[in-house]
């Protein structure tokens, strides 16, 4: 099998370079090819000596995760879905918007993590995606969009908001992140990188010292008996907690905020006292808020907020004093929405059994186990 230079952050291809018997700053040349002109042919950089590209051509290649569809919305949201192999398949979408190209990005085939009101939680979990995979996702799209070869749509910014918990995969995550971040790479500055999690907090404080990008929390609930039944992974890593960790977090990236998510969810966590209650709990945490209004998938078993109600709740966080801002639902038209990205997941957590027999019981979905 060849190896995967997709898999190489620039410390990693300079270390395999070196084993290769190669010079460092060759390495960086081609991180250039790479992930600058969008180039898997090693025949086609021709500034690197013969030799090398022989080399190259005899034990490596470049090999993302193939596309097995891209679709457009009628908002010009595209969304695209990419083989990882065993019957799985992820998904990414690129969002275009007036100032900027954001890039939704999965880490995991599933998510193990089973948040109530989630279409990929609900699939079960599979496994990791490697850092190739991650990071083709970029590469693919950005050859998509053109923007390798001097197009004008391109990536300004990417969120880890697709399918799977990042810190949950944080090894293959990181050298992703630090190719994001990269001059050699993609060159994005680093509050343009955004992770977003559910509350891992032992990986928050390891992010902060490895790659200390923007942060987003997915709160979703002001107490713990709430979010211990959306939110599970609460149950191990309480309120108490998870705000420490933000705090923590900050110090490492200075003059930063943490956004909290939140998912409006009709009766359930929307109401003037769970506002109240959210701007006590977050009093401590330079943060903003990003209010989700909740995109339905089959059997949810929840509905989403009204837009009064969320407005007023918006209201009511900014006259506590805390940035709001209210997510504009995209891409609804080809299932692209947060939260709605199912891609393709061959269940090996044997979830999906518990998870059926919970949606046929004559209990809402909030009766978790
Ligand atoms: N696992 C990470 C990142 C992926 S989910 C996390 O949970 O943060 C990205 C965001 O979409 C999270 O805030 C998640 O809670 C939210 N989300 C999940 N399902 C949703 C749905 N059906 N409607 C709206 N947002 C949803
Ligand atoms: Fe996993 Fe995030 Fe979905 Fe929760 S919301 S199940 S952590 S992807």
């Amino acid at each position: 099998m060849p190896v995967n230079l997709l898999d190489f952050d620039a410390e990693g291809l300079s270390a395999w370079f070196a084993q290769q018997g190669e010079k460092p700053f060759r390495a960086r040349q081609v991180l250039r090819w790479i992930h600058q002109r969008g180039e898997d042919d090693f025949t086609a950089m021709t500034d690197i000596a013969k030799s090398l590209r022989e080399k190259l051509l005899a034990a490596a290649a470049v090999s993302p995760a193939p596309t097995l569809s891209d679709k457009l919305s009628d908002d010009g949201t595209r969304k695209f879905l990419f083989d990882v192999g065993n019957g799985n398949a992820v998904e990414t979408v690129f969002i275009p918007e007036d100032d900027r190209g954001t890039l939704c990005v999965s880490s995991q085939a599933g998510c193990a993590l089973e948040c109530a009101f989630c279409s990929t939680g609900r699939q079960g979990f599979n496994r990791n995606l490697s850092t190739a995979e991650i990071i083709g996702q970029l590469w693919q799209v950005n050859r998509a969009l053109g923007s390798a070869a001097g197009g004008e749509r391109t990536i300004s910014n990417v969120v880890l908001m697709g399918m799977g918990e990042p810190l949950a995969n944080f090894d293959n995550l990181v050298p992703a992140l630090r190719l994001m971040l990269d001059d050699n790479a993609y060159g994005l500055s680093r509050r343009r990188v955004t992770v977003s999690t559910s509350g891992i907090v032992p990986a928050m404080d390891r992010l902060a010292e490895a790659c200390p990008v923007a942060l987003a929390v997915s709160l979703h609930a002001p107490t713990d008996g709430l979010r211990d039944k959306l939110v599970p992974i609460n149950r191990k890593y309480p309120l108490a907690e998870l705000m420490a960790a933000c705090r923590r977090y900050l110090v490492h990236a200075p003059r930063d905020f943490i956004t909290f998510e939140y998912v409006m969810l009709d009766s359930v966590n929307d109401s003037d006292a769970d506002a109240r209650a959210l701007l006590h709990l977050v009093r401590d945490v330079p943060c903003k808020f990003n209010l989700i209004p909740f995109n339905p998938f089959p059997a949810s078993g929840f509905r989403r907020s009204p837009a009064e109600r969320v407005r007023r709740f918006a209201n009511l966080l900014i006259e506590g004093g805390v940035v709001t801002t209210t997510r504009k639902t995209r891409g609804d038209d080809i299932d692209a929405a947060c939260g709605q990205l199912a891609g393709k997941v061959q269940d090996r957590s044997r979830r999906t059994v518990v998870m059926s027999r919970r949606l046929a019981g004559p209990h809402t979905r909030l009766e978790m186990q």
